[in-house]
């Protein structure tokens, strides 16, 4: 169990020196701490994805609160609930999009600045929607990245299916990485 308080989150700037999405990184983070965040015994709606990860991996006391909540949420008196209804989701797409504000502040600033031209690594999701966020010059270099994050691990692929081939399958981290670069990082949005 993490003992880090409510308030730790981890800086942008300090996300983007990690490889893969800072965006998809600081939301997983903040996943992993969203049974603090959920307001135990207040109706809370939950989806199938966040039921099972808060039976899964909450402390007990903390998961059997929130589900006595989640009895109490009115929404499933008439039917079942789903992402659009449920707190955590509800939580995640917040962070996402604080998250997505704060990199948007971060890139014009010289050290993330420098990152996004040279090292910049972001999946689709929050290439498209921080493209939406940001003035035309920083648009630019932004759709530059998508083309590069993407004929870079276009490339990973093949050589990984190359070797895959010949039956070598070290090196799987790229599947990994091909899905986040497709869909986000796993579980963290519907
Ligand atoms: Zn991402
Ligand atoms: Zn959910």
């Amino acid at each position: 169990m993490k003992t880090e308080g409510d308030s730790e989150r981890y800086p942008i700037t300090r996300l983007a020196v990690k490889r893969g999405c800072p965006v998809c990184a600081a939301v997983k983070h903040f996943q992993e701490s969203l049974p603090k965040q959920l307001r135990a015994e207040e109706p809370t709606p939950l989806c199938n994805f966040h039921a099972w990860s808060l039976a899964k991996s909450a402390p007990a006391e903390v998961a059997a609160s929130i589900f006595l909540g989640a009895l109490r949420s009115k929404e499933w008196d008439t039917s079942p609930t789903s992402p659009s209804s449920c707190a955590a989701c509800k939580k995640v797409h917040e962070e996402e999009i604080t998250r997505l504000e704060e990199v948007t502040t971060e890139l014009e600033r010289p050290p993330i600045a420098e990152w996004l031209e040279q090292h910049a690594v972001f999946c689709l999701r929050h290439i498209h929607l921080l493209k939406k966020r940001v003035p035309a010059p920083l648009q630019e270099i932004i759709e530059k990245l998508r083309i590069e994050n993407k004929a870079k691990l276009g490339a990973e692929l093949e050589e990984f299916l190359r070797q895959s081939r010949h039956g070598d399958r070290t090196g799987g981290g790229v599947l990994g990485r091909a899905a986040e670069f497709l869909v986000a990082q796993r579980g963290i949005l519907d």
